[in-house]
């Protein structure tokens, strides 16, 4: 395993692979203090790939003002560690400066996707995302990158720039992974004091009965928020930004839920923490 810190070296490394090697890269962008749901992608990209790279990278541009850019937990000598175990090729660690250089201006926005939730609660957030991730694939040019479930927006609006520009890699999306209590894992569950972490358990706790509810027949969009929303309010330590219900794909809002995949979405705040989570209901795989 090598670390890499430069984009040129990171280049001339990945067309070596591909031209000289004909092998296939299987990418999977993190912004490090990885666990198993970072694992999990990494052992899908093991199986599905000759090389494996991972880029470690906490990304200024995705970051609002008065977010967490500063505090984001770092510990690149940690993370090396544990990829060590995962028989991973390339560790992609790059400066702020190697992914931005000097007096860069050209950002990528995909639009319409990106106008809701996360963005609508982040402003200029997927605009970060798609900016960097279109600079990692096309530094690495890998054949797949990997993303979670778990931030489904996001591999929403990957899956379609990489699509829209014409981008040689294949997105695969694989689904959240979660503590025994239901919590889905996070590098800012780091954050939570131990009382905050047992009050987190209500974001699955909520999705679930709104599942429940599904599953009983329940079609009404609103109806199943409005379960998300009162279970959220149960739980004195947490506090809703939003809950969304819409389609799976196309992020449209949904009144009736009819054969759609249906998508509910929600983030809250425990104390200083912001924590998000989903689940799809009535697609076929990877569910989440
Ligand atoms: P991050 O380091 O938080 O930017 O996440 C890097 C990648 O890991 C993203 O594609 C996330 O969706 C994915 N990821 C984060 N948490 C989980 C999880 N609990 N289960 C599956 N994938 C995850």
């Amino acid at each position: 395993m090598e670390i890499i810190n430069r984009r040129q070296r990171m280049s001339s490394v990945s067309r070596k692979v591909r031209r000289e090697q004909d092998q296939t890269i299987g990418l999977v962008p993190t912004m490090g203090a990885l666990h198993d749901g970072h694992l999990s992608l990494i052992r899908e990209a093991r199986r599905m790939c000759d090389v494996v790279v991972v880029s470690v990278f906490v990304n200024p541009t995705q970051f609002a003002l008065g977010e967490d850019f500063e505090h984001y937990p770092r510990d690149l000598t940690k993370d090396a560690a544990v990829l060590t175990d995962y028989n991973v090729d390339y560790i992609f660690a790059p400066t702020i400066e190697e992914i931005y250089p000097k007096d860069f201006s050209t950002y990528v926005s995909v639009g319409g996707l990106s106008e809701t939730m996360e963005g609508a609660s982040r402003p200029g957030h997927f605009r970060g995302v798609a900016t960097v991730v279109t600079v990692l694939l096309n530094i690495v040019r890998p054949d797949f990158a990997f993303f979670g479930q778990k931030d489904a927006q996001q591999t929403l609006v990957v899956k379609r720039l990489v699509r829209d520009l014409a981008f040689e890699t294949e997105i695969v999306a694989l689904p959240t992974i979660r503590e025994e209590s239901g919590l889905a894992l996070s590098s800012r569950n780091l954050y939570l004091t131990e009382e905050e972490r047992r009050a987190a358990t209500v974001l699955y706790r909520a999705l679930s009965r709104a599942k429940e509810m599904y599953k009983a027949g329940e079609r009404s969009g609103a109806r199943l928020a409005e379960t998300v929303r009162a279970t959220i309010a149960q739980e004195p330590l947490a506090r809703l930004d939003y809950v969304n219900v819409t389609d799976a794909d196309t992020l449209q809002q949904l009144e009736k839920l009819e054969d759609h995949a249906v998508l509910i979405a929600l983030a809250v705040h425990l104390g200083k923490t912001r924590l998000i989570d989903n689940l799809v209901l009535n697609r076929k795989k990877n569910g989440g």
